[in-house]
């Protein structure tokens, strides 16, 4: 009987252990550390949940496609008793927008995209007119329309029907916060909880997102990933924007529907202060000075838009490569990390479980090779580059 221990019951942790608990060849106990039951600053509560096949690495587009199955066809995996989960996955596509200047990335992604089988088209101005009306092109070279595979999702609820599905097949939550690591030699023995407990474990799991530098640091690995805020404005528009996908202005703001509202997103610019885990305060003069301007330009109904609501979260954001950090790291090799997703974690969820599953229960990845995002790369220097980056 192994013991496993996931610090972090977010999305990607209950992930793991909902693929764990259910994978046919692993015998053993899985507990998941989760501090706060009830979410509230955890990156899967706060994230927009959007999935695209509209990435630049091989790997990337492979995991979310296996999320789009997953979610597809998730009622039925994540039913317990009879209840089957509402994941809400609307089938809508990504129109990511280039000017001239990042016309060169755009093509070439699209060949990336289409040699891994993905459904997108390159349009013109003209096509982007013809499908998407309400659009400004001026400043448009060309876009890229993903006719498949691509939308958005319920994410707390995702998160929600792997944490209970999960639970029906055996594993435990305890809502404490882990503080520690014990080790002998460079393996790790005990996860330390702050009222002292020891959890003993044959393998422990980094899931603790934005945090995950921390417990990785317990175990003498500097990872490089800190919580970024990142925040998203919720607007009204009151005239109709037929068949609107997620829009990825050139400038790179974005924006999509959710019910009746639309959702903005904008990541600051290089130059741009982001500091490490600021307060999740929303500032609005972003959305009113710097994403507004641009968004009432390539959509003109939005000059009429209100402002109803906002929030802000962390994304796990990887300095090193902006790509995801799964497996072991060489210096404590029974510590699995799951973190780094840098803004497209909650799609890659599933992936994610499944594979660390994999790694667990069979010694090595089975269905996808998610070796690309190991910690060797951090160690040798290699960078895995994702161009497109939200
Ligand atoms: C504004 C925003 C928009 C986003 N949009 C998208 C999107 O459109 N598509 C997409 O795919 N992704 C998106 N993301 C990213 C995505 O939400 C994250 O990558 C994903 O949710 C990460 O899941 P996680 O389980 O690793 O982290 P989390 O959900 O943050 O879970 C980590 C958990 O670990 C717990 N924890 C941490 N430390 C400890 C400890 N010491 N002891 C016990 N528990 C601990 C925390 O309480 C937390 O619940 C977005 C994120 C944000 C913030």
């Amino acid at each position: 009987m192994r013991r496993i221990v996931i610090i972090g019951g977010g999305a990607v942790g209950s992930s793991i252990a909902y693929h764990l608990a259910s994978h046919p060849a692993f015998r053993g106990e899985i507990t998941v550390v989760e501090r706060d039951p009830t979410y509230r600053i955890a990156s899967s509560s706060l994230s927009a949940s959007s999935i695209r096949q509209q990435f630049s690495t091989p790997l990337n587009i492979a995991m979310s496609r296996f999320g789009f199955e997953f979610l597809t066809t998730g009622a039925e995996r994540l039913e317990v008793n009879g209840d089957r989960p509402a994941l809400g996955l609307r089938h809508n596509g990504y129109l990511f927008m280039a000017s001239d200047a990042g016309l060169d990335v755009l093509q070439a992604n699209h060949a990336v995209q289409c040699a891994e089988g993905a459904n997108v088209a390159l349009l013109s101005p003209a096509d982007i007119t013809a499908r998407f009306p309400w659009i400004d092109t001026q400043g448009v070279a060309a876009a890229c329309f993903g006719l498949s595979r691509e939308g958005w999702f319920d994410g707390p609820a995702l998160l929600a029907a792997f944490r209970r599905k999960a639970r029906s097949l055996g594993v435990t939550y305890v809502a404490k916060e882990a503080v520690g690591l014990s080790l002998a030699g460079e393996r790790v023995t005990n996860v330390r909880l702050a009222d002292g407990a020891e959890l003993a474990c044959d393998i422990a799991v980094n899931a603790a997102g934005p945090w995950s530098a921390r417990v990785a640091g317990w175990a003498g690995i500097d990872l490089p990933v800190r919580p970024k805020k990142r925040m998203v404005f919720v607007v009204a528009c009151r005239t109709p924007l037929p068949g609107c996908p997620m829009v990825i202005d050139p400038s790179g703001i974005c924006m999509r529907p959710e019910g009746a509202f639309y959702l903005c997103c904008r990541s600051p610019g290089a130059d741009e202060p982001d500091p490490d885990e600021p307060p999740l305060e929303v500032d609005e003069s972003m959305f009113y000075d710097l994403m507004w301007p641009v968004l009432a330009a390539r959509i003109p109904a939005l000059e009429e838009l209100k402002l109803a609501s906002s929030w802000a979260g962390y994304y796990e954001m990887n300095l090193f490569d902006h790509n995801g950090v799964v497996g072991p790291h060489p210096a404590a090799p029974n510590l699995i990390h799951a973190t780094g997703f840098s803004g497209h974690g909650i799609q890659h969820s599933p992936a994610t479980g499944r594979g660390v599953a994999e790694l667990i229960a069979e010694g090595g990845y089975t269905s996808l090779d998610l070796s690309p995002l190991g910690c060797e790369r951090l160690v040798e220097g290699r960078k895995l580059v994702e161009r497109a980056i939200l």
